[in-house]
């Protein structure tokens, strides 16, 4: 039992306990090329949170990390089998009964630890914190807390490189054998705009994508999987520590 698990942890143990950080990590279930499994970003968020937290929870830090949601928005994929799509507004509902009970209850920092890159939780948390002052409402998205391309030589966003070597690290059962990899090859916009990325256009995945992988897995490996992991968790734990220490009156400088 990881007492920094709530989905692990107990009533004898949370009676008279108190935390001072609540992370939410925030999934997908999606197609992920043809050889990652749908819970791909959950597995990836479920890991790294609970990694993370259990290096925080080691230096001091009272964080507990809440379980995954396993469903993202996934508005662009309408038409690809069983990708489940949460609506925008539908998160928003969620995250205000989450946020309501931390409020009620005085734990008054959250971090949304977001594993997919269709969730976008900027508009949320800026709604949610006007209406709960007291809450301390933040989120980061993992694959930009390092230079990926530091660690991966492919470009992509969805079941590349990076994510094909942290399958491999994480859970390789599930990982199918390297002749089934399709090649993540994706078109992009013949706007210009849209390519050089200043301007957005949702994206409908099964016209830019054949096995729906954007990046080519071909280079991974569990080893880079595995130094990725590492080095993510080792930051996101220390910035766990610092939101759990941090003076919420005094923030600036
Ligand atoms: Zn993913």
């Amino acid at each position: 039992m990881r007492p920094y698990i709530l989905a692990e942890t107990n009533w004898e143990a949370l009676k008279n306990e108190t935390f001072d950080l609540a992370v939410l990590p925030w999934g997908a279930t999606e197609a992920h090329n043809y050889h990652l499994p749908y819970a791909t970003d959950n597995i990836q968020a479920d890991h790294m949170a609970a990694e993370s937290a259990r290096l925080a929870w080691e230096k001091g830090g009272k964080v507990i990390v809440l379980p995954t949601i396993p469903f993202g928005v996934n508005t662009g994929q309408s038409d690809i089998y069983l990708d489940i799509n949460l609506n925008p507004s539908t998160q928003l509902a969620i995250l205000n009964d989450i946020v309501e009970v931390l409020d009620r209850q005085k734990l008054s920092r959250l971090l949304i630890f977001n594993g997919h890159g269709g969730n976008n939780f900027k508009p949320l948390v800026r709604e949610l914190g006007l209406k709960f002052p007291k809450m301390f409402i933040s989120y980061c998205f993992f694959p930009q807390v390092l230079d990926k391309y530091a660690y991966f030589e492919e470009k992509g966003d969805h079941a590349d490189e990076m994510e094909t070597s942290l399958m491999l690290h994480l859970r390789p059962d599930l990982v199918l054998p390297k002749e089934k990899w399709g090649r993540g090859a994706a078109k992009s916009f013949k706007i210009k705009a849209f390519s050089e990325g200043w301007a957005w256009a949702e994206r409908e995945w099964s016209k830019i994508s054949e096995d729906t992988g954007t990046g080519s897995p071909y280079k991974s490996t569990k080893e880079k999987g595995h130094r990725f992991f590492e080095d993510i968790t080792k930051k996101m734990g220390d910035f766990m520590l610092e939101l759990c220490e941090a003076d919420l009156d005094d923030l600036y400088e």
